[in-house]
């Protein structure tokens, strides 16, 4: 397993973590189960958004007595009536939600208090200028929640809340799919047969440009719906009209700029593992862009994919990160000190490159590499 820091949380996370809503109507041994197999596998970050309280109950039974091997990221805002789960900005609805799934997951705190679902900007005004912000915040000032997370779908909204200063984890829905999308509240277009109908080129720029704040800024992301709902993994259903694997779509994923773990929703030890394949997977299992690569209508053309498909490079140099960096650093006058010493310790520099051409031939999104390497290295000064 690989272990990321979550931006400033410093909390180290199993890159492939557990989305929990799948074990709903699994019984309490069969969650043990998942757990125990997930556990002895290195997962150490679970998500539990549901406020199922059977699932909770399940789930904290499976925790009982290794509270202390799990990093729990828990869900603010959402409760449970007349039988069903809902989101609620109700603070008092809110607070009694909270208090119920400390006990139910039989827990003094959760490492993560993640405001749930905030997509549109009223909701993000109502939660950030109301109630539920000071309730998060006293929750963290009490230790009940270690650090204060939002969810969202919405790229515009995400990076209002980033900018707020008061998140430190963000849980954002990531996959090649909706990265071709322009970002709005409704939830369905990321799904919707009629968002994929016109022909689209290159991940969104709202997309792109909070995954790089996010990363200069150490807010940690953790990603949701990495098989687009399955439908990636589907010839029949993907919009590209041919399948990803779990380990592509994890890959993918993981390649952007701040994430630092998948949340896979798996219900049991099957889909827990295909997902735990990512760990030992070859170069050539993980290689999403040989699927994306080489479409009509769906192209990523000039823009750098962090891929790594251009490997090796004649001068040694690690041409996908320099990119990265040099994206993190273009949209600043000043180059943010992190990402300074993440380009200095790189063991080649991008004025190193020989103009050999040579990884260019290897790009399947044809990105003019030695022009890209030029400005790194004017950039970065070396
Ligand atoms: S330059 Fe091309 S091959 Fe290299 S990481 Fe970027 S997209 Fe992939
Ligand atoms: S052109 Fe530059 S970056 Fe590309 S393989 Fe040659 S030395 Fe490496």
């Amino acid at each position: 397993m690989e272990y990321r820091v979550l931006g400033r949380t410093g909390l180290r996370v199993s890159a492939v973590a557990l989305g929990c809503e799948g074990f709903m109507h699994r019984t309490a041994g069969e969650v043990k189960d998942s757990f125990d197999f997930a556990a002895s596998n290195g997962i150490n970050f679970v998500d539990i958004y549901s406020s199922n309280p059977e699932l909770r109950s399940n789930i904290g039974a499976a925790l009982e007595g290794r509270r202390e091997d799990f990093i729990i990221q828990g869900h603010l805002c959402t409760v449970w009536e007349d039988g069903q789960y809902l989101r609620t900005r109700d603070p008092e609805k809110t607070a009694a939600s909270f208090a119920a799934q400390l006990k139910q997951l039989r827990t003094d705190h959760l490492d993560i208090g993640m405001i749930h679902y905030v997509d549109a900007e009223d909701d993000f005004h109502a939660v950030f200028d109301g109630e539920i912000i000071r309730f998060a915040r006293r929750l963290k000032a009490e230790g009940k929640i270690r650090h204060i997370g939002l969810s969202s779908h919405n790229p515009v909204v995400a990076r209002m809340a980033v900018e707020t200063g008061l998140v430190d984890v963000l849980m954002f829905s990531i996959n090649p799919c909706y990265d071709l999308q322009p970002a709005g509240d409704d939830v369905e277009a990321l799904w919707a047969p009629e968002s994929y109908a016109e022909a689209k080129h290159n991940i969104d720029p709202d997309r792109e440009r909070l995954y790089e704040l996010c990363e200069r800024t150490g807010v940690g992301i953790d990603v949701m719906k990495v098989y687009g709902g399955g439908d990636l993994l589907s010839g029949e259903n993907s919009p590209f009209g041919r399948p990803l694997t779990p380990v592509r779509c994890i890959e993918y994923a993981l390649t952007r700029p701040g994430v630092a773990a998948v949340m896979v929703g798996c219900k049991d030890r099957a889909e827990i593992r295909a997902a735990l394949d990512w760990c030992d997977a070859s170069a050539a299992q993980r290689d999403y862009a040989s699927v994306m690569a080489g479409m009509e209508k769906f192209t990523w053309k000039g823009h750098c994919m962090y891929c790594g498909h251009c490997a090796p490079c004649s001068a040694g140099i690690d041409i996908a990160s320099v990119n990265k960096f040099y994206n993190l650093a273009a949209a600043k006058d000043e180059i943010p000190e992190t990402v300074r010493e993440h380009y200095r310790v790189l063991a080649h520099h991008a004025s190193e490159c020989v103009g050999c051409g040579n990884c260019e031939t290897r790009c399947p999104f044809g990105v003019e590499i030695v022009s890209a390497m030029q400005r790194a290295a004017e950039r970065f000064g070396y």
